[in-house]
């Protein structure tokens, strides 16, 4: 049987949560999610290290809990954080993911949607590998829409208005991901991917890089 056309959209992310054509990198830094919770808000972030530097792989050391605090004067303070998301999108568009969305990521800290708090319990989140002020690139978008569009098949309860930037969620402590973000960009090409689900799209199977 054709996988595709079996799983409607399903296939592209397993029972566990891993998302086909992303580099698994399993974090230490994750647990479970509470017992019954549904998976109901997408969280966007922006993340680079040290800040504004895209040349190294800092980030992956950081979710992976082996950022060496002496490579870096910022790293000092950041080393030893047990933080981590679902995904990461580097600025080629190479995707990475860190933690199955089955599992709970510990990306938005502190927070609070619409009453709710403790975000990551029922939120799956996303980091572009960017800072709030420089323009994201044309690669993270289309990567972005295409995993975007995957996660709200396979998790219908996230709809449209439940994609949230970390500094709604967790306003006054952080402002990512920051006004260079194109919401409306971003949200445009959501539509435009829906439109276009019914066609096969297998170009997150490609590699990036
Ligand atoms: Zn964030």
């Amino acid at each position: 049987m054709d996988v595709d056309e079996r799983a409607g959209g399903y296939a592209e992310i397993d029972d566990a949560g891993w998302l086909a054509g992303a580099e698994r990198r399993p974090s230490p830094s994750q647990d479970r999610r509470p017992p019954g919770t549904a998976i109901d808000l997408l969280v966007i972030h922006n993340i680079s290290l040290p800040p504004g530097d895209f040349s190294g792989n800092w980030i992956d050391d950081l979710f992976l809990d082996r950022l060496d605090p002496a490579a870096h004067p910022y790293f000092r303070a950041i080393a030893g954080l047990r933080v981590s998301a679902h995904l990461l999108i580097r600025r080629s568009g190479r995707l990475l993911q860190y933690v199955a969305f089955e599992q709970r990521a510990w990306h938005a800290g502190v927070s609070l949607f619409r009453g709710r708090e403790r975000c990551n319990d029922f939120s799956i989140g996303i980091e572009l590998e960017g800072t709030d002020d420089i323009p994201f690139t044309d690669a993270q978008y289309m990567r972005l829409a295409e995993c975007s569009r995957r996660i709200l098949r396979r998790y219908p309860a996230i709809t449209e208005d439940r994609i949230a930037g970390h500094a709604e969620i967790a306003p006054g402590r952080k402002t990512d991901p920051g006004p260079a973000f194109d919401w409306d960009r971003y949200r445009r090409s959501l539509r435009a991917e829906d439109r276009a689900a019914a066609a096969p799209d297998l170009s997150l199977d490609r590699p990036a890089e």
